[in-house]
């Protein structure tokens, strides 16, 4: 458009400064056309790039969002891992509890077992070197209804006598739970309940008397 205006001046003006004038100023709105068209390609470029950036931008933060979600879920799954060794802990913890206790419980009764049985040594030296009258109170001890007393072997070891034969042995069994020490190993496996106290056989020890 410019061109052509400057065409047409060309043609009706005639003086040398004048056309020079005029194409001084033609040139000035060709210069000032190219700038105008440079900023705004110039700002088309920017903001080209700019929307370009901004993509970038969201599909980086889409990913970084993705890899949290994943370790999120890895904290989570590991802090359930967590949980349940601690709860297997706890459960070890009582479980050996339970089994001390166990072991506690165990050497009392050891400990009851072994008390009876000196007591019952005690008493059968006793018997044994004072003669009648306490052979007659181990008699009783080992059950009045027992065969014993109406056996010769009476006056000898009274103390270690089987209280459902009247045999003497050195080694006699002791029932549980009942922890009578009351008859000699022959009998023993016939025997269903306790001969003393008719508590129903559970187990049984052997017990050496001397
Ligand atoms: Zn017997
Ligand atoms: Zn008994």
């Amino acid at each position: 458009m410019a061109l052509s205006e400057s065409h047409h001046q060309q043609q009706q003006s005639p003086s040398q400064s004048f056309l020079a004038a005029q194409m001084e100023k033609q040139k000035q709105e060709i210069d000032q056309f190219i700038k105008i068209q440079n900023e705004r390609l110039r700002y088309v470029l920017q903001e080209q790039r700019k929307r370009e950036m901004e993509m970038i931008l969201r599909k980086m933060e889409s990913k970084a969002l993705l890899l949290m979600s994943q370790k999120e879920e890895e904290m989570s799954k590991a802090l359930n891992k967590n949980m349940e060794l601690e709860d297997l802990l706890r459960k070890m913890e009582m479980e050996n509890q339970t089994w001390q206790r166990m072991a506690r419980e165990n050497e009392a009764i050891v400990q009851t077992l072994n008390t009876t049985l000196e007591q019952v040594r005690e008493r059968a030296a006793t018997c044994y070197d004072a003669g009648e009258a306490e052979v007659e109170d181990e008699g009783s001890f080992c059950g009045g209804e027992g065969d014993g007393n109406s056996l010769p072997a009476k006056k000898m070891k009274m103390s270690s006598c089987c209280c459902n034969c009247g045999s003497n042995g050195v080694t006699r069994v002791l029932f549980l739970p009942c922890r009578h020490l009351c008859c000699c190993m022959d009998c023993e496996e016939g025997l269903l309940l306790c001969p003393i106290c008719n508590t129903p056989k559970k187990s049984r020890i052997e017990a050496l008397i001397f």
